[in-house]
């Protein structure tokens, strides 16, 4: 029986990216190695020390819920076998849609790959083609380079978000003018922080 080590699961709406305000429910898997200094999420960082739960439990909770789609987050859900998943939440009818930086090969074929590819541990090759989105968080001025860089990688045709970091506030307004001046990307906001909601 395959299980996962699991932070946390819950249902609200995607708060972020192309389905920002859509009802979605939450798998965050814990186990990261990416580290991001400035990570919301440092808690899912050690694999080892949440809880495990099945897939049945997990698909039953997701069924229970009846979301749009089953949000796959982290900490970095690549290091996980995710097939299991995938395939038992497909099987009960339920989208996935899988939220991953790309440090790891993915296993699985999930509905929607958001791909938010970080510069402490780059993206394995082979992650780039899977992307359905592109979203980028912008923690330093220089982060715009990165971001410029990784949108060569993904198929030209996806939807690109650049995110501000919740925590710099002073840059805000730089994403803000980035993106007018640069019209092949989109600004996406944590807007379940605006709004006081996980
Ligand atoms: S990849 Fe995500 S969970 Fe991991 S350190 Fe970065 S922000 Fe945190």
């Amino acid at each position: 029986m395959t299980t996962y080590p699991i932070v946390e699961t819950f249902f609200s709406l995607q708060g972020e990216g192309y389905w920002t305000g859509s009802s979605a429910f939450f798998i965050r898997l814990a186990g990261c190695d990416v580290g991001c200094p400035w990570c919301d999420t440092k808690l899912s960082w050690p694999r080892d020390r949440h809880p495990s739960q099945t897939v049945a439990e997990l698909v039953a909770q997701a069924q229970a819920a009846q979301p749009a789609f089953v949000v796959i987050t982290g900490g970095e859900p690549t290091l996980h076998d995710l097939r299991p998943l995938l395939v038992a939440l497909k099987a009960a009818g339920l989208r996935s849609h899988l939220e991953t930086s790309g440090a790891h090969p993915l296993q699985g074929d999930p509905d929607w790959v958001s791909l938010s590819p970080k510069p402490f541990r780059a993206p394995v090759p082979d992650v780039y083609h899977r992307a359905a989105e592109l979203k980028v968080v912008i923690a330093n001025p220089e982060d715009l380079v990165w971001a410029e860089a990784q949108a060569q990688r993904v198929p030209a045709s996806i939807p690109k978000f650049l995110q501000p970091e919740w925590s710099r506030q002073d840059l805000w307004e730089t994403v803000f003018q980035y993106v007018q001046a640069h019209p092949s990307w989109r600004l996406s906001l944590q807007t379940h922080k605006w709004l006081g909601l996980r």
